[in-house]
């Protein structure tokens, strides 16, 4: 397969790993960014650089422009279309303490429960157990099959009237498996509750309308979309962030400050306390420019290529076990699996002296590494500017562990 993108991604072209050309199979982690975007981040530093929103001259009106466009960017790349629904983040994480901290304090009540699934990322865990602790209220979990595929069914036991949320990932950073969300939501509202959905694994790699989807809150980062680290996007359904107090509280959100007294702006810059992050927004924009560009049809048919060939080569291997479903249809670019009798960080450790990096650990899952019965998983993981090649060189690596160890 000729990748045509893989030539846009300088690291790509000039990094080696021991001598050798880097296979970077760590997307989940973090993606490579295409030149475009590091000529965006560069092109705010020497153009654009004022803090926005603040200042009455033309430098900090630019400024403030290119963060807003960016705004407007982000609301259309998911479907939503009103730059006002968005909220700029540091990222993911930050985006769901966002909303449990801001939301869930006010909406959750003792008894109430909150709905996540076994495999969910800690950032999208750890909220959730604190607000519950806090309020009393219980924190739910839906487990799934021994490969981690939830059924609709077990779904609709759990949401009640009781739920009051329902977080949960697009896309298991783990398992790579997808979650019907259409059909959660459609449930979940069903019984008065509102959806919160992690999108860090799912919108770099899959088209996402958010009114499709139904879901009231999405959270996404863009250092796994191209774009630079500490920018991200907390998506609200219209209304709810009139609702919601800011978390942060300072500089840029305000109408009107007394010695005792607040008026906050509108969202969403009342909950954006603080210098916002203009080069990362710059960045970001860059970067949907770019998925746009690239087109969501190419970025499937490379990463199901790319998924499919790796799923085929790794079957045939018998010393190695994948985890999660044995079907790519069910699945992203995503590969947790195991070599038999061999620690996860010993087999990352050999393939990056072939030049592969992969990763090796509980991916911030633990309750799914323990639902799984494992302690720790090895992870490849692809993206646009991955080629067949590079899973030919992954698996030549791993097939060679055993012996390495001898
Ligand atoms: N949720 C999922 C599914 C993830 O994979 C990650 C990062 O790996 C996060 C949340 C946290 O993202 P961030 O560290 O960018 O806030």
């Amino acid at each position: 397969m000729d990748n045509n993108y893989r030539k846009d991604f300088p690291l790509l072209l000039t990094r080696e790993e021991k001598g050798r050309r880097l296979v970077y199979l760590d997307s989940a982690a973090t993606s490579q960014k295409p030149l475009s975007v590091i000529k965006a981040i560069e092109g705010y530093y020497r153009n654009y650089t004022a803090n926005p929103h603040r200042g009455a001259y033309t430098l900090s009106e630019d400024a403030t422009g290119l963060y807003e466009k960016a705004r407007e960017k982000a609301a259309h790349f998911i479907g939503c279309n009103n730059p006002q629904e968005i909220v700029f983040t540091a990222g993911t994480t930050e985006a769901i303490n966002m909303v449990a901290l801001s939301y869930g304090r006010a909406a959750v009540k003792e008894g109430d429960e909150i709905l996540i699934t076994v495999a969910e990322h800690h950032s999208n865990l750890l909220p959730w157990q604190r607000l519950a602790k806090e309020k009393k209220a219980v924190l739910r979990y839906v487990y799934g099959d021994e490969q981690g595929q939830i059924s609709l069914g077990e779904w609709e036991e759990k949401i009640n009237s009781r739920t009051k949320i329902v977080a949960l990932g697009h896309i298991s950073n783990v398992l790579g498996g997808i979650n019907p969300v259409e059909e959660i939501s459609r449930m979940a509202h069903r019984h008065g509750a509102v959806v919160v959905l992690d999108g860090a694994q799912s919108v770099p790699h899959i088209k996402i309308n958010v009114k499709e989807l139904d879901v009231d809150f999405l959270a996404f980062s863009g250092h796994k979309m191209l774009a630079p680290a500490g920018i991200g996007v907390l998506y609200a359904r219209k209304g709810l962030l009139d609702s919601m107090e800011p978390l942060m509280l300072g500089g840029g959100i305000v109408e009107e400050v007394g010695e005792q007294s607040v008026v906050f702006m509108d969202a969403p810059w009342k909950m954006e306390a603080g210098t916002p992050n203009v080069e990362g927004a710059a960045g970001l924009a860059a970067a949907i420019d770019y998925l746009n560009q690239v087109g969501w049809t190419n970025i499937h048919n490379i990463e199901k290529q790319l998924l499919e060939y790796a799923l085929e080569r790794l079957n045939g291997l018998n010393e190695v076990e994948v985890y999660g479903s044995k079907h790519p249809e069910n699945r992203a670019g995503i590969l947790a699996f195991n070599v038999k009798d061999v620690h996860p960080h010993d087999v990352a450790s050999i393939l990056n002296s072939y030049g592969v990096a992969i990763r090796a650990g509980h991916h911030c899952a633990q309750p799914l590494m323990k639902h799984l019965g494992v302690s720790s998983t090895c992870r490849a993981s692809f993206y646009l500017y991955n080629t067949l090649e590079d899973v030919d060189i992954f698996i030549d690596a791993l097939s060679k562990v055993r012996e390495v160890l001898g």
